[in-house]
């Protein structure tokens, strides 16, 4: 993950890039942001965060398969490989038994195993895997790495064959609610932004897959969303440097707190509940 700030004196820190899931972490809580990025305080990883990691490089290593090779089968032991070698460097204490290992891995098996009814592996080529970008924007510096990009022929409303670049985001937990969906699309946008601004070529389509359900969520980009993009975008950078001067980062609850890591451990939004739960225990 790349630094969000970089150090010019002890005490300054001065905004130098900015990913769009860090851009998300303020636009949801400033002091979510703070915490994350310019405390960098570690958090303990959970299993959804090793199942969304090993999942995605499952993911990446199928596409890097010739298209006949990409079967479930094939799926199910990159992933299996792929969670030895992340188990070693990244997760090695996650687990309490081997049962609870075990009961993960299943049930990531199983969330594959979804994976298939949503799209067929062997229908397309990816332009792009994970894709790093470091693109300036309006002389702010983005930064973030897009799962996959591809191109994808369909017949458009005139009855005429065409084909649109769609830019793909893999997920692993749940859909949004139809009420938090627009939301849902914010990093993906910014990512259109980017490719846009590095290649020419604007993205045609944004596409959240989310594997549990499964669900597909899709968006048309025009410019305008484009242009509304490149101005939220302005406006984060703007707030974010205004919180670093004035060292003022206001706290915004929401249901998503019940996500945080920060909720149960040090939020200050939360410490009259964490005082009453202490003295109930
Ligand atoms: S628990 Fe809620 S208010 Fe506190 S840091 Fe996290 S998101 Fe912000």
């Amino acid at each position: 993950m790349p630094s969000n700030t970089s150090e010019s004196s002890v005490d300054t820190p001065v905004l130098a890039t900015l990913s769009p899931s860090r851009a998300g972490d303020f636009k949801q809580c400033p002091q979510l942001y703070k915490f994350k990025s310019i405390d960098k305080i570690p958090t303990e990883p959970t299993i959804f965060q090793a199942r969304g990691t090993a999942v995605h490089l499952a993911l990446e290593r199928l596409f890097q398969e010739s298209a006949e090779d990409r079967t479930p089968e094939r799926l199910y032991d990159l992933f299996r490989t792929a969670w030895t070698e992340l188990k070693k460097t990244e997760y090695p204490d996650l687990f309490e038994t081997v049962d609870d290992e075990r009961a993960w891995g299943i049930e990531t098996l199983n969330l594959l195993a979804t994976y298939f009814s949503v799209e067929d592996p062997t229908s397309f080529e990816p332009k792009e895997l994970e894709m790093d970008l470091l693109v300036d924007v309006d002389h702010m510096t983005i930064r973030g790495i897009l799962d996959r990009m591809e191109e994808v022929t369909e017949i458009g409303p005139d009855g005429a064959e065409r084909t649109v670049l769609v830019i793909t985001d893999y997920k692993t937990g749940k859909a949004p609610k139809e009420q938090y969906a627009a939301k849902a699309f914010f990093a993906l946008k910014i990512y259109a932004l980017l490719i846009q601004i590095e290649t020419g070529v604007t993205p045609d389509r944004v596409r959240l897959l989310y594997l549990n359900g499964p669900t597909e969520l899709t968006l048309d980009i025009t410019d305008a969303h484009l242009d509304s993009t490149r101005e939220q975008l302005a406006a984060l950078w703007g707030a974010i440097e205004k919180a670093i001067t004035t060292d003022n980062w206001p706290t915004k609850t929401s249901p998503l707190c019940n996500w945080c890591d920060f909720k149960d451990t040090i939020c200050p939004a939360w410490e009259d509940e964490r005082a009453a739960a202490g003295a109930d225990a």
